[in-house]
């Protein structure tokens, strides 16, 4: 079926799987690891989310899960994928529910915030994976329902964010409990010395792959910032839903939870059909925002970052930051959710004057400067002066129709205009 990849090297009933989900050939990190995983190495995966690192690393270990029959042990699951949020967390077991259609290999999905009745009984049942929150895999450990001493395969993903959120005394104690044979993996979006050395006490002579943050996927995406001030971040939010009818599936970035509730609220006044997920939510008010999300009930998506992590739909049309990240590097974990594998996406950030500074660390980051979009209503030319983005070419962003943006937009669009060259649709950028 795929004579000549690694796909072709999977057991039949994955590959048929793998077929049924549309994945017609390897993705970079796929083409890279999977033959290594399969023979057994460790690995240091330093790549996000959106690259196709799950079926990386799941297939490998649910193919050797069913070539290796070994005994059920109830309670020692024979692999274990650790997940900063609940939410990466269901998505991987999504995933595993995915491959291993065909094959019978039961898993378990042990994350906090709801009962753990069910869990315990998908564990009662024979899981021989468990994907698992370190605050819920502790806990049951603790009550005596799981144990780590038959795990063959280990993985460690996005440990960066395990560490950002303060989870690395868990992380230890957990490895702690690990058989010393074993096959580890360990994924992070970045590689601080910190990582570094949490990942040197996980592994033995593992293969190294880097996958860098401008990957096709980032490239793909139809980046512009708007310059915009503070108090009109809103509007321009609702103007551009409301001139956009097109965009069917849209994910706003808020910093903060509250900000996420406050444009929720703001888009329910406008009467576009919004949900927010941040930690403030139960598991269940997420859950239900995701599945409307996918389904298409809910339009918008107001999430924070770290809500935000492993939100795993296709078709979003565009993600809208409404600030740009602190941390430098959520911007491409941000935009990246509207370039899932093969497809293309828009981004569009709103900047005002104060956030010049973040401005320029993710131009930085991603080794381009972003294009100013003009053509909205609430355009700041203070912000412009602010962050020095004065008379760089404009092109019309392709996916802003004319005539629309509200009753000041021409005068200031001509305004804006005044006294410069007309954005010339070919012309370079003076720092291209
Ligand atoms: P991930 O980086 O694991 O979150 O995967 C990102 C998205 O790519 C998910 O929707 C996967 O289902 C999808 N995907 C992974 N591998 C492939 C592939 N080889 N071909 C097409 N889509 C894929």
């Amino acid at each position: 079926m795929f004579e000549g990849t690694v796909f072709g090297k999977l057991d039949q009933k994955l590959q048929h799987a793998i077929t049924d989900a549309g994945y017609s050939a390897p993705t970079p990190i796929q083409a890279q690891a999977m033959p290594r995983l399969l023979e057994g190495r460790d690995l240091i995966g330093i790549a996000q989310t959106g690259t196709g690192k799950t079926a990386a690393f799941m297939l490998p270990i649910l193919n050797r899960l069913i070539k290796v029959r070994r005994p059920r042990h109830i309670g020692h699951p024979r692999a274990l994928v650790l997940s900063p949020t609940r939410e990466l967390a269901a998505q991987t077991a999504e995933n595993i529910r995915l491959y291993a259609k065909y094959a019978d290999i039961p898993f378990a999905c042990l994350i906090g915030g709801v009962s753990q009745f069910g869990q315990v009984k998908d564990i009662k049942r024979g899981a021989e994976t468990f994907v698992a929150c370190p605050g819920r895999l502790i806990d049951l450990m603790t009550q005596g329902i799981a144990y780590l001493d038959q795990v063959e395969c280990f993985v460690l993903d996005e440990a960066d964010r395990m560490l950002d959120m303060g989870f690395l005394p868990d992380i230890r104690r957990i490895m702690s409990k690990l058989p010393s044979a074993r096959q580890s993996l360990f994924f992070s979006a970045t590689m601080s010395p910190e990582i570094a050395k949490l990942a040197g006490e996980l592994v033995r002579d593992p293969v190294k792959i880097e996958i860098s943050p401008e990957a096709p996927a980032v490239e793909k995406i139809n980046q512009r910032v708007m310059l915009v001030a503070k108090p009109d971040k809103d509007a321009l939010l609702v103007h551009l839903l409301k001139t956009h009818p097109e965009w069917t599936r849209v994910i706003v970035f808020s910093k903060m939870r509250h900000g996420a509730d406050r444009v929720c609220r703001k888009l329910a006044r406008a009467e576009i059909q919004c949900a927010a997920i941040h930690s403030d939510k139960s598991q269940g008010q997420r859950t239900r925002a995701l599945d409307g999300f996918r389904r298409g009930q809910v339009r918008v998506l107001v999430a924070t970052d770290i809500a935000s992590r492993g939100i795993d739909v296709p078709d979003v049309s565009c993600v809208i930051n409404m600030e740009l990240p602190l941390e430098t590097e959520s911007y491409i974990h941000r935009i990246g959710r509207t370039a899932r594998a093969g497809e293309s996406g828009a981004a569009i950030s709103f900047v005002t004057a104060e956030e010049r500074g973040q401005l320029k660390a993710v131009e930085r980051l991603i080794r381009k400067s972003i294009p100013v979009d003009r053509d909205q209503p609430y355009h700041s030319e203070g912000a412009e002066r602010s962050t020095g983005k004065q008379g760089e070419g404009l092109p019309q962003a392709p996916w802003i129709r004319h005539g629309g943006g509200g009753p000041h937009a021409r005068d200031r669009r001509r305004k804006s205009f005044k006294g410069r060259r007309q954005p010339d649709f070919g012309q370079k950028r003076k720092d291209a």
